[in-house]
């Protein structure tokens, strides 16, 4: 399948990679919305944001966010938008799940806004209902439990001199066991 996320990522197009990480791309596209879009997206192939991993998805989401300050500050942009569209019914064009960070500025022409409207009460009673189910199911306690269970297994799976890399600043160390658990540990308890 051609997707041409995974283009940019096998240097096959005439995107420009701004960024690249063993994670996280970001480019800018020749074809855009406006000068200055910049797409932030993983190196793996992930149709829809549902199926990013969260540790992926987070990464995209700080990298977007430091994309958006260097293009206030580089383009001197008056705001931006931040848009994901997941799905072709909300106009997906490239089905390899992307961050588009969009600079804009007072009466640049662009016009993303839609009007709302008001619903019928019986519209809103059944949309309300539908929607309460579905999120009674969300349940990020359990999910942040799993990772840090899986991170503790990780300690107890490992040796005793053990190599661990640094999240922030990618830099390996060798430390014992238990210096790697106090520096697991400390991560685990960043995770809130
Ligand atoms: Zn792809």
């Amino acid at each position: 399948m051609k997707c041409e996320h995974c283009d940019i990522v096998d240097r096959n197009t005439k995107a420009q990679i701004l960024y690249e990480d063993e994670e996280v791309l970001v480019a800018v596209k020749d074809v855009v919305t406006t000068p200055g879009q910049i797409t932030v997206f993983p190196r793996e192939h992930f149709t829809i944001l549902e199926m990013v991993p969260n540790k992926i998805l987070q990464k995209c989401s700080i990298i977007a966010n430091k994309v958006g300050a260097a293009v206030f500050e580089a383009l001197g942009a008056q705001g931006t938008n931040i848009i994901i569209q997941n799905g072709l019914g909300a106009g997906q064009k490239v089905p390899h799940f992307s961050i588009e960070v969009i600079p804009r500025r007072e009466s640049d022409g662009l016009n993303f806004q839609w009007q709302p409207k008001h619903l019928a009460e019986d519209e809103i009673d059944l949309v309300l209902k539908l929607l309460k189910e579905e999120a009674d199911k969300i349940n990020l306690k359990e999910e942040l439990k799993k990772e840090r269970k899986e991170v503790l297994e990780q300690i107890s799976k490992n040796g005793k001199e053990v190599t661990v890399k640094d999240p922030e600043t990618k830099t390996e160390m060798k430390v014992e066991q238990k210096n790697k658990e106090d520096y697991l540990l400390k991560s685990l308890r960043r995770i809130p």
